[in-house]
């Protein structure tokens, strides 16, 4: 019995340029994609939706505009989800009666510093260096 030839999905060409391709990301929106086979790196423009590959210069969607997207993804989800999630635990301590708070196990408390660090390192990300030096004084 003969199996028939199947094609790999977006989903799988994503993944495996995701995986294989020499990848790098400029400002505005823009990936350089280079396959390990290959001399020349494709230029991938999210912003205007332009790729430099034959499919993408004939206007047609092509797996590294899918993929460079698959990475902006990736990048915003991990930016929001981590203060938010921080916001949640510290929201729940905050709520607590302070006797309870020295009842935690090791395993919240180390959630609860972990939020703590996280809400910190967000202030510190938009706190100069003079005005930190202030604060230490
Ligand atoms: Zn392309």
């Amino acid at each position: 019995m003969a199996s028939a030839k199947s094609y790999p999905t977006l989903e799988e060409r994503v993944q495996e340029v995701l995986e294989s391709y020499e990848i790098k990301e400029l400002p505005d929106g823009i990936f350089t994609m280079k396959a390990p086979s290959a001399q020349e790196a494709y230029t991938v423009n999210t912003r205007t939706g332009q790729c430099t590959c034959p499919a993408g210069q004939k206007g047609k969607p092509c797996k590294h505009m899918a993929a460079a997207k698959e990475l902006l993804k990736q990048k915003e989800e991990k930016h929001e989800m981590e203060p938010r999630e921080a916001m949640r635990i510290l929201g729940w301590v905050v709520k607590q009666d302070p006797e309870r708070l020295l009842d935690l196990s090791s395993k919240q408390e180390a959630k609860v510093f972990k939020a703590l660090a996280t809400i910190l390192l967000r202030c510190y990300e938009h706190v100069t260096k003079q005005e930190l030096e202030k604060l230490l004084e």
